[in-house]
């Protein structure tokens, strides 16, 4: 049995997506394994809960939870690898933020199921039939995980030392993160978001910028966007201006507008907030002295018009962790 410090690595409410990002630490992977012992990862390693229940209280050393509290089971593990953990680090966009889950707070928890086992072209379903927590079957009890009625983040339903954003974390953020906690001079304090720099993604991105005045927004289908002007300046919804440093820009060097996967910068607490408020200084609706409101709503459907959901542009990795939340009750 090996004597290295126990580390695990699970999944909640997530798509596999961060899992992917530790195995993309490529040959520095050799380090870590040099370092712990990766104890429990459900998709590496067939250790089963059970033995997580089996260690004692804080016998793990390191455990990174990726995915968001979508489901009891969800939550249940939350607590359970808490209780076995010195350090709990929220990991990825998902567990940090509630990410694409979350959005599924913007709907009554009683409509979920909907549009994949009764709104659905392709699903015949006369019996009305949806998967149900418990089901008596000739043969005994079936279970399966219940849908809680509101996603949460990592940090709202269990203490949380660290903070990893992205979706998922780019890789040599997860490696600085990892080399922090073991460093000689000691962990960061305790609460801190690890793995990001201290400004925005437009801090990171090599593009040039004007004083921004836009009069109309595009599509990203809508026009081809030159590769040196800041994607904002060219009418592109970049959500850069409201996101977290740390990605390096990746998506606008390659011509795409950051989507705000790093989440909101440091010292904000609501990235929909801060991209509406900075789309407002920046907006150009022209003369608009004597205008009538009917007009002026009208100059400001045209301006926008290319922004067809705001709540899935504005919060669709942040919406969970924040100030909105999403609904809770039926
Ligand atoms: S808004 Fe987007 S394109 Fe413009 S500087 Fe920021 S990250 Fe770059
Ligand atoms: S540019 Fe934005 S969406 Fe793209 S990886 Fe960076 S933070 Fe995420």
């Amino acid at each position: 049995m090996s004597d290295k410090p126990k580390i695990a690595m699970y999944w909640a409410s997530s798509c596999g997506g961060c899992e992917i990002a530790l195995v993309n630490l490529h040959e520095k992977i050799l380090d870590v394994d040099a370092a712990f012992n990766l104890f429990f990862c459900p998709c590496l390693v067939d250790t089963k809960t059970k033995d997580i229940e089996a260690l004692a209280d804080g016998e793990l050393a390191i455990t990174f939870f990726n995915g968001a509290i979508r489901t009891d089971e969800n939550l249940e593990m939350a607590r359970l690898l808490r209780k076995k953990s010195q350090i709990l680090i929220a990991f990825g966009s998902c567990a940090v933020e509630g990410c694409i889950p979350a959005l599924g707070n913007l709907v009554p928890a009683a409509k979920y199921f909907d549009p994949i086992y009764r709104d659905n072209l392709t699903t015949a379903n006369p019996d009305n039939i949806i998967p149900l927590n418990k089901s008596e079957i000739a043969e005994g009890s079936l279970g399966i995980p219940l849908f809680l009625k509101k996603v949460r983040t990592l940090g709202q339903v269990t203490e949380v030392d660290y903070f990893l954003p992205g979706c998922p974390p780019e890789p040599h953020r997860i490696w600085q993160a990892v080399a922090a906690l073991i460093a000689p001079d000691g962990p960061p304090p305790k609460g801190s978001v690890v793995g990001v720099g201290p400004s925005t993604v437009c801090a990171e991105c090599r593009r040039e910028r004007t004083d921004k005045k836009i009069r109309r927004f595009f599509r990203t289908y809508e026009i081809i966007p030159n590769q040196t002007e800041c994607l904002l300046d060219q009418g592109i919804l970049c959500m850069g201006i409201a996101t977290r440093e740390g990605c390096g820009g990746l998506c606008p060097e390659v011509n795409m507008p950051c989507t705000g996967c790093y989440g909101p910068p440091a010292g904000r607490l609501d990235q929909g907030a801060r991209m509406t408020a900075a789309i407002g200084s920046i907006l150009d609706l022209g003369e608009v002295k004597g205008l009538g409101e009917k007009e002026l709503h009208g100059r400001i459907d045209q301006a926008l018009g290319a922004i067809p959901d705001y709540a899935g542009t504005f919060y669709k990795y942040s919406l969970a962790g924040s100030i909105l939340g999403g609904r809770e009750k039926l």
